[in-house]
């Protein structure tokens, strides 16, 4: 893991984790663990019987565990073992990959692009998060590793098990969704074991299961983009998804700029325009896509998705620092800057 992306990532993981402790009287029955997984830190708290919130603990965190091994980019995996077959038809995969990819297909198609699983071989040159360090590629290299993207050159065929990436040396990158896939796995889990009321915190991207206590939400606060300690907004989740796509995940500073992970597929470079798109969504997948694909959007286009897309609320930061909510954002957030 990169050594300051790490150090962000401790940063993120205690703003989130501060405020919902706060919101909290101490109390017998509420459990906590925490595990480095899907390359974030993760902190499942569950509000039961002690015995039976342990049980759940453990489920949940293994859970992700197993997404984890069937989802990452970098560590072996189901998805790299499709990667690498790249260019040689249609390969039989587990068939609950095959229904993550063509769901990420799906949001491909419903952001005119914007949210492509298929930018591989961007991430490999750029490598915000694989291990050792981040690295500004050259213009030449950019455009040749963009020539082998495209998300419509993905086929999924879900009653044969099968992917077909078209040309050898594309490959795919789900890293815009699987960890909160793997949030809304963690969720399934805790209710088939009858829990009512749990939070995950997946690196600030949040799961909530049911309401805190009777009648209180959970409170989950947002990062300032610019400051790793401060908030700009809490929000009060009641069974539900929190997550935000932002320029201080995982980026580095050269000659005054930034370059960070979140990129524009038509381009190769990280997307302009925004600091930070938060989107709160009744699933986690549908959450995690559509705050990557707003953060390249930009504000304009980015409002206006989220305007038309029924069930979903948001709200972005611009490079300047200016606040933007979709119409029903702020019945969720109480603004703590600006
Ligand atoms: P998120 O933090 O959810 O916005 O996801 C960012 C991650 O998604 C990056 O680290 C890449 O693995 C991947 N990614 C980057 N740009 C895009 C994009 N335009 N569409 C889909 N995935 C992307
Ligand atoms: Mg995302």
């Amino acid at each position: 893991m990169n050594r300051l992306w790490f150090a962000r990532a401790v940063a993120l993981f205690s703003v989130a984790g501060l405020v919902c402790s706060c919101s909290t009287a101490p109390s017998e029955d509420l459990h906590k663990e925490t595990r480095v997984l899907l390359g974030t830190f993760v902190e499942v708290t569950v509000k039961a019987e002690k015995d039976k919130a342990k049980q759940a603990v453990r489920a949940v965190l293994d859970e992700m565990k197993r997404v984890e091994d069937l989802t990452s980019f970098h560590k072996p995996s189901e998805l790299t073992r499709i990667n690498a077959l790249a260019g040689s038809g249609a390969v039989h995969a587990d068939p609950e990959l095959v229904a993550l990819v063509n769901e990420s297909l799906k949001f491909a198609e419903r952001t005119d692009g914007a949210f492509d699983p298929t930018l591989g071989p961007l991430a490999k040159l750029w490598n915000f998060s694989g291990g050792g360090e981040s690295r500004l590629p050259d213009d030449s290299e950019i455009q040749t590793a963009l020539a082998k993207t495209g998300w419509r050159r993905v086929k999924t065929d879900t009653s044969a098990g099968t992917i077909t990436l078209s040309e050898k040396g594309m490959s795919l990158d789900l890293g815009g969704i699987a960890k909160v896939y793997s949030l809304d796995r963690a969720r399934m889990v805790l209710k088939k074991l009858g829990v009512r009321s749990a939070l995950v915190n997946a690196g600030g991207d949040v799961a909530v299961v049911g309401e805190k206590s009777p009648g209180k939400p959970w409170r989950v606060g947002v990062q300032d983009p610019r400051n790793p300690r401060g908030l700009v907004a809490v929000a009060a989740i009641t069974d539900g998804f929190i997550v935000t796509s932002g320029d201080y995940e995982r980026f580095f500073l050269r000659d005054g700029k930034r370059y960070h992970h979140i990129l524009n597929p038509e381009t190769g470079y990280p997307a302009t325009g925004l600091r930070s798109a938060t989107i709160i969504a009744p699933t986690g997948v549908m959450a995690d896509a559509i705050s990557t694909a707003v953060f390249v959007l930009g504000v304009k286009r980015g409002l206006e998705y989220l305007k038309r897309t029924p069930g979903v609320e948001g709200f972005l930061i611009d490079d300047a620092g200016k606040m933007f909510f979709s119409p029903g954002a702020k019945d969720y957030l109480e603004v703590t800057s600006k």
